[in-house]
Protein backbone atom coordinates (compact mmCIF):
# COMPACT_ATOMS: atom_id res chain seq x y z
CA UNK A 1 0.00 0.00 0.00
CA UNK A 2 1.11 3.54 -0.68
CA UNK A 3 1.66 5.47 2.04
CA UNK A 4 -1.00 8.74 2.45
CA UNK A 5 1.09 11.59 3.41
CA UNK A 6 -0.79 13.90 4.87
CA UNK A 7 1.28 16.13 7.06
CA UNK A 8 4.96 17.10 6.39
CA UNK A 9 7.91 18.58 7.79
CA UNK A 10 10.32 20.75 6.57
CA UNK A 11 13.83 21.95 7.23
CA UNK A 12 14.99 24.87 6.14
CA UNK A 13 12.79 27.83 5.73
CA UNK A 14 15.40 29.58 2.83
CA UNK A 15 14.16 29.70 -0.74
CA UNK A 16 13.60 26.42 -1.25
CA UNK A 17 11.87 25.79 2.35
CA UNK A 18 9.81 28.21 1.64
CA UNK A 19 8.68 27.35 -1.78
CA UNK A 20 7.96 23.76 -0.96
CA UNK A 21 6.48 24.90 2.26
CA UNK A 22 3.97 26.95 -0.02
CA UNK A 23 3.38 24.40 -2.84
CA UNK A 24 3.02 21.52 -0.31
CA UNK A 25 0.40 23.62 1.86
CA UNK A 26 -1.20 24.55 -1.53
CA UNK A 27 -2.04 21.18 -2.43
CA UNK A 28 -3.64 20.55 0.81
CA UNK A 29 -1.06 19.04 2.74
CA UNK A 30 -0.67 20.32 6.61
CA UNK A 31 2.73 21.66 6.91
CA UNK A 32 5.38 22.15 9.41
CA UNK A 33 8.15 24.24 8.75
CA UNK A 34 11.29 24.80 11.19
CA UNK A 35 14.28 26.52 10.92
CA UNK A 36 16.70 27.54 13.56
CA UNK A 37 15.13 31.17 14.01
CA UNK A 38 12.03 32.54 14.50
CA UNK A 39 12.83 35.79 12.80
CA UNK A 40 13.80 33.60 9.15
CA UNK A 41 10.33 31.44 9.81
CA UNK A 42 8.27 35.03 9.83
CA UNK A 43 10.16 36.40 7.16
CA UNK A 44 9.61 33.10 5.38
CA UNK A 45 5.65 33.30 6.31
CA UNK A 46 6.15 36.79 4.63
CA UNK A 47 7.70 35.53 1.23
CA UNK A 48 4.80 32.79 1.19
CA UNK A 49 2.15 35.36 1.87
CA UNK A 50 3.36 37.85 -0.98
CA UNK A 51 3.62 35.25 -3.51
CA UNK A 52 0.25 34.12 -2.47
CA UNK A 53 -0.84 37.66 -2.97
CA UNK A 54 0.78 37.77 -6.31
CA UNK A 55 -0.93 34.75 -7.66
CA UNK A 56 -4.33 35.96 -6.21
CA UNK A 57 -4.02 39.55 -8.33
CA UNK A 58 -2.80 37.73 -11.21
CA UNK A 59 -6.23 35.56 -11.11
CA UNK A 60 -4.59 32.30 -10.18
CA UNK A 61 -6.18 31.73 -6.77
CA UNK A 62 -9.03 32.78 -4.99
CA UNK A 63 -8.71 34.45 -2.07
CA UNK A 64 -10.13 31.50 -0.19
CA UNK A 65 -7.45 29.15 -1.69
CA UNK A 66 -5.01 31.87 -0.39
CA UNK A 67 -6.21 31.51 3.27
CA UNK A 68 -6.16 28.15 3.32
CA UNK A 69 -3.03 27.39 2.13
CA UNK A 70 -1.57 30.12 4.65
CA UNK A 71 -3.85 28.30 7.37
CA UNK A 72 -1.95 24.83 6.51
CA UNK A 73 1.67 26.17 7.05
CA UNK A 74 2.39 26.24 11.23
CA UNK A 75 6.42 27.16 11.58
CA UNK A 76 8.35 25.61 14.34
CA UNK A 77 11.98 25.81 15.89
CA UNK A 78 11.53 22.32 17.92
CA UNK A 79 11.71 19.19 16.26
CA UNK A 80 9.31 17.59 18.49
CA UNK A 81 6.81 19.14 16.21
CA UNK A 82 7.42 16.74 13.47
CA UNK A 83 5.95 14.26 15.54
CA UNK A 84 2.87 13.21 13.43
CA UNK A 85 4.74 13.91 9.99
CA UNK A 86 4.88 11.34 7.35
CA UNK A 87 7.16 12.84 6.04
CA UNK A 88 10.38 15.34 6.72
CA UNK A 89 11.70 17.22 3.43
CA UNK A 90 15.32 18.08 4.41
CA UNK A 91 15.88 21.89 2.59
CA UNK A 92 18.93 23.31 4.71
CA UNK A 93 21.63 25.27 3.81
CA UNK A 94 24.18 22.72 1.25
CA UNK A 95 26.47 21.36 3.97
CA UNK A 96 26.84 17.78 4.32
CA UNK A 97 27.93 18.45 8.60
CA UNK A 98 24.82 20.39 8.57
CA UNK A 99 22.36 18.08 7.34
CA UNK A 100 23.85 14.95 9.26
CA UNK A 101 22.99 17.13 12.37
CA UNK A 102 19.69 17.78 11.26
CA UNK A 103 18.74 14.19 10.11
CA UNK A 104 20.09 13.08 13.58
CA UNK A 105 16.96 15.63 15.07
CA UNK A 106 14.83 14.87 12.65
CA UNK A 107 14.51 10.74 13.52
CA UNK A 108 14.55 11.45 17.40
CA UNK A 109 10.93 13.07 16.56
CA UNK A 110 9.54 10.92 13.51
CA UNK A 111 8.10 7.86 13.83
CA UNK A 112 9.65 4.32 12.55
CA UNK A 113 7.90 4.78 9.56
CA UNK A 114 8.08 8.03 8.20
CA UNK A 115 10.13 9.26 5.19
CA UNK A 116 13.28 11.18 4.72
CA UNK A 117 13.90 13.04 1.94
CA UNK A 118 16.49 15.56 0.88
CA UNK A 119 16.61 18.54 -0.98
CA UNK A 120 20.23 18.69 -1.64
CA UNK A 121 21.51 19.90 -4.97
CA UNK A 122 24.36 17.49 -4.99
CA UNK A 123 25.51 15.32 -1.99
CA UNK A 124 25.47 11.53 -2.18
CA UNK A 125 22.06 10.41 -1.36
CA UNK A 126 22.88 6.82 -0.29
CA UNK A 127 25.95 8.34 2.18
CA UNK A 128 23.18 11.47 3.74
CA UNK A 129 21.02 7.72 3.64
CA UNK A 130 23.45 6.23 6.04
CA UNK A 131 23.37 8.77 8.45
CA UNK A 132 19.79 7.75 9.05
CA UNK A 133 18.94 4.71 10.45
CA UNK A 134 16.20 4.46 7.58
CA UNK A 135 17.87 4.38 4.50
CA UNK A 136 15.55 2.35 2.82
CA UNK A 137 13.00 5.12 3.84
CA UNK A 138 15.33 8.04 2.49
CA UNK A 139 15.22 9.70 -0.75
CA UNK A 140 16.65 12.60 -2.61
CA UNK A 141 13.65 14.96 -4.02
CA UNK A 142 15.16 17.81 -5.76
CA UNK A 143 13.21 20.70 -6.30
CA UNK A 144 13.61 23.88 -8.49
CA UNK A 145 14.27 27.31 -8.09
CA UNK A 146 11.32 29.32 -7.42
CA UNK A 147 9.65 25.78 -6.47
CA UNK A 148 5.64 27.01 -7.06
CA UNK A 149 7.23 27.71 -10.78
CA UNK A 150 9.38 25.56 -11.84
CA UNK A 151 7.69 22.20 -12.54
CA UNK A 152 10.31 19.45 -12.48
CA UNK A 153 11.49 17.60 -9.46
CA UNK A 154 14.26 15.21 -9.84
CA UNK A 155 14.18 11.82 -7.98
CA UNK A 156 17.07 10.01 -6.72
CA UNK A 157 17.31 6.67 -5.03
CA UNK A 158 20.22 6.18 -3.03
CA UNK A 159 21.67 2.61 -2.99
CA UNK A 160 19.24 1.38 -0.61
CA UNK A 161 15.94 3.47 -0.92
CA UNK A 162 13.19 1.01 -1.22
CA UNK A 163 10.69 0.70 -4.27
CA UNK A 164 7.45 1.80 -1.37
CA UNK A 165 9.75 4.80 -0.68
CA UNK A 166 10.31 5.73 -4.41
CA UNK A 167 6.65 5.33 -5.30
CA UNK A 168 5.17 7.10 -2.81
CA UNK A 169 7.36 10.47 -3.13
CA UNK A 170 6.91 10.17 -6.93
CA UNK A 171 2.91 10.06 -6.25
CA UNK A 172 3.16 12.69 -3.62
CA UNK A 173 5.48 14.89 -6.73
CA UNK A 174 2.53 14.54 -8.67
CA UNK A 175 -0.07 15.40 -6.86
CA UNK A 176 2.12 18.82 -5.78
CA UNK A 177 1.45 19.21 -9.56
CA UNK A 178 5.16 18.50 -10.15
CA UNK A 179 6.53 16.67 -13.44
CA UNK A 180 9.65 14.44 -12.09
CA UNK A 181 12.59 13.04 -13.27
CA UNK A 182 15.00 10.14 -12.55
CA UNK A 183 18.19 10.44 -11.67
CA UNK A 184 20.75 7.98 -10.60
CA UNK A 185 22.61 8.50 -7.28
CA UNK A 186 25.99 10.54 -8.94
CA UNK A 187 28.01 13.82 -7.76
CA UNK A 188 25.32 16.63 -8.97
CA UNK A 189 22.57 14.00 -10.07
CA UNK A 190 21.42 15.39 -13.80
CA UNK A 191 20.32 18.59 -13.68
CA UNK A 192 23.45 20.23 -11.64
CA UNK A 193 25.79 18.00 -13.22
CA UNK A 194 24.89 19.57 -16.84
CA UNK A 195 23.94 23.02 -15.75
CA UNK A 196 26.33 24.47 -12.55
CA UNK A 197 29.36 23.26 -14.67
CA UNK A 198 27.93 25.73 -17.58
CA UNK A 199 27.38 28.78 -15.08
CA UNK A 200 31.10 27.78 -13.61
CA UNK A 201 32.23 28.46 -17.88
CA UNK A 202 30.42 31.73 -17.68
CA UNK A 203 32.05 33.12 -14.33
CA UNK A 204 35.26 31.67 -16.08
CA UNK A 205 34.59 33.71 -19.66
CA UNK A 206 33.66 36.61 -17.23
CA UNK A 207 37.34 36.66 -15.05
CA UNK A 208 39.34 36.32 -18.37
CA UNK A 209 38.26 39.45 -19.66
CA UNK A 210 36.36 37.80 -22.75
CA UNK A 211 32.84 39.20 -22.18
CA UNK A 212 31.12 41.51 -19.77
CA UNK A 213 28.58 40.26 -17.53
CA UNK A 214 25.55 41.92 -19.56
CA UNK A 215 27.22 40.31 -22.97
CA UNK A 216 27.93 36.75 -21.10
CA UNK A 217 23.68 36.70 -20.64
CA UNK A 218 22.97 38.29 -23.96
CA UNK A 219 24.77 35.34 -25.75
CA UNK A 220 23.13 33.14 -23.50
CA UNK A 221 19.61 34.49 -23.58
CA UNK A 222 19.37 35.32 -27.71
CA UNK A 223 21.74 33.12 -28.99
CA UNK A 224 20.85 29.51 -27.15
CA UNK A 225 17.12 30.54 -26.49
CA UNK A 226 17.92 30.21 -22.45
CA UNK A 227 15.12 31.98 -20.40
CA UNK A 228 17.96 33.60 -18.83
CA UNK A 229 21.42 34.35 -18.83
CA UNK A 230 23.94 32.00 -16.79
CA UNK A 231 25.20 34.89 -14.70
CA UNK A 232 21.40 35.66 -13.77
CA UNK A 233 21.04 32.45 -13.23
CA UNK A 234 24.05 31.78 -11.00
CA UNK A 235 22.43 35.08 -8.97
CA UNK A 236 19.45 33.54 -8.25
CA UNK A 237 20.47 29.89 -7.63
CA UNK A 238 22.86 31.53 -4.99
CA UNK A 239 26.60 32.06 -5.37
CA UNK A 240 27.17 29.91 -2.50
CA UNK A 241 25.29 27.00 -3.47
CA UNK A 242 26.60 27.19 -6.81
CA UNK A 243 30.28 27.12 -5.17
CA UNK A 244 28.90 24.27 -3.18
CA UNK A 245 27.51 22.26 -5.80
CA UNK A 246 31.41 22.57 -8.13
CA UNK A 247 33.25 21.52 -4.82
CA UNK A 248 31.35 18.27 -4.75
CA UNK A 249 31.56 17.69 -8.47
CA UNK A 250 35.33 18.53 -8.19
CA UNK A 251 36.31 16.08 -5.21
CA UNK A 252 34.04 13.47 -5.92
CA UNK A 253 34.72 13.15 -9.77
CA UNK A 254 38.48 14.18 -9.47
CA UNK A 255 38.36 15.86 -12.68
CA UNK A 256 40.09 19.25 -12.94
CA UNK A 257 37.22 20.19 -15.56
CA UNK A 258 34.92 20.82 -12.33
CA UNK A 259 37.39 23.18 -10.64
CA UNK A 260 35.72 26.17 -9.34
CA UNK A 261 36.24 29.48 -10.71
CA UNK A 262 38.06 31.72 -8.48
CA UNK A 263 36.09 34.60 -8.83
CA UNK A 264 32.96 32.97 -8.05
CA UNK A 265 35.06 31.91 -4.73
CA UNK A 266 36.10 35.40 -4.14
CA UNK A 267 32.64 36.32 -4.28
CA UNK A 268 31.20 33.92 -1.72
CA UNK A 269 34.35 34.96 0.50
CA UNK A 270 32.84 38.60 0.01
CA UNK A 271 29.35 37.69 1.14
CA UNK A 272 28.35 38.45 -2.74
CA UNK A 273 25.96 35.60 -2.75
CA UNK A 274 22.99 36.74 -5.30
CA UNK A 275 20.12 38.22 -4.82
CA UNK A 276 19.73 36.27 -1.83
CA UNK A 277 22.16 38.88 0.05
CA UNK A 278 21.23 42.00 -2.82
CA UNK A 279 24.25 41.73 -4.60
CA UNK A 280 26.04 38.95 -6.78
CA UNK A 281 26.86 39.35 -10.98
CA UNK A 282 24.25 42.11 -10.41
CA UNK A 283 23.23 44.69 -7.43
CA UNK A 284 19.67 44.05 -6.85
CA UNK A 285 19.46 47.31 -4.78
CA UNK A 286 17.51 49.42 -7.35
CA UNK A 287 14.64 48.89 -9.17
CA UNK A 288 16.87 46.92 -12.18
CA UNK A 289 20.15 44.76 -11.64
CA UNK A 290 22.56 46.56 -12.72
CA UNK A 291 25.80 44.41 -13.74
CA UNK A 292 28.60 44.80 -10.60
CA UNK A 293 31.42 43.88 -13.29
P1 LIG B 1 19.13 29.20 1.73
O1 LIG B 1 20.48 29.70 2.15
O2 LIG B 1 18.17 30.15 1.09
O3 LIG B 1 18.36 28.54 2.99
C1 LIG B 1 18.94 27.61 3.85
C2 LIG B 1 18.16 27.66 5.16
O4 LIG B 1 18.64 26.59 5.99
C3 LIG B 1 18.34 28.97 5.93
O5 LIG B 1 17.08 29.53 6.25
C4 LIG B 1 19.08 28.52 7.19
O6 LIG B 1 18.73 29.28 8.35
C5 LIG B 1 18.61 27.07 7.31
N1 LIG B 1 19.48 26.28 8.16
C6 LIG B 1 20.83 26.25 8.21
N2 LIG B 1 21.25 25.41 9.17
C7 LIG B 1 20.13 24.89 9.75
C8 LIG B 1 19.92 23.98 10.80
N3 LIG B 1 20.93 23.43 11.46
N4 LIG B 1 18.65 23.68 11.12
C9 LIG B 1 17.60 24.23 10.47
N5 LIG B 1 17.75 25.10 9.44
C10 LIG B 1 19.00 25.43 9.11
O7 LIG B 1 19.42 27.94 0.79
P2 LIG B 1 18.46 27.29 -0.32
O8 LIG B 1 18.78 27.89 -1.64
O9 LIG B 1 17.06 27.29 0.17
O10 LIG B 1 19.03 25.79 -0.36
C11 LIG B 1 18.61 24.81 0.57
C12 LIG B 1 18.92 23.43 0.01
O11 LIG B 1 18.24 23.27 -1.23
C13 LIG B 1 20.40 23.16 -0.26
O12 LIG B 1 20.68 21.80 -0.01
C14 LIG B 1 20.52 23.48 -1.75
O13 LIG B 1 21.60 22.81 -2.34
C15 LIG B 1 19.19 22.93 -2.25
N6 LIG B 1 18.72 23.47 -3.52
C16 LIG B 1 18.89 24.79 -3.84
C17 LIG B 1 18.42 25.28 -5.05
C18 LIG B 1 18.58 26.74 -5.43
O14 LIG B 1 18.36 27.07 -6.61
N7 LIG B 1 18.91 27.62 -4.52
C19 LIG B 1 17.75 24.43 -5.95
C20 LIG B 1 17.54 23.09 -5.56
C21 LIG B 1 18.04 22.62 -4.36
Amino acid sequence: MIMDIKKVGIVGAGQMGNGIAHVAAQTGLQVVLLDVKQEVLDSAVATITKNLDRQVSKGRLSEDDRNATLSNIATSVNYADFADCQLVIEAATENESIKEKIFASIEEAISADAIIATNTSSISVTRLASYTNRPEKFIGMHFMNPVPMMKLVELIKGLATSEETFVAINELSQKMGKVTAISEDMPGFTLNRILIPMLNEAIFVLDSGIADVKSIDTSLTLGAAHPMGPLTLADFIGLDTCLAIMNVLHSELGDDKYRPSPLLRKYVEAGWLGRKSGKGFYDYSGEKPVPTK
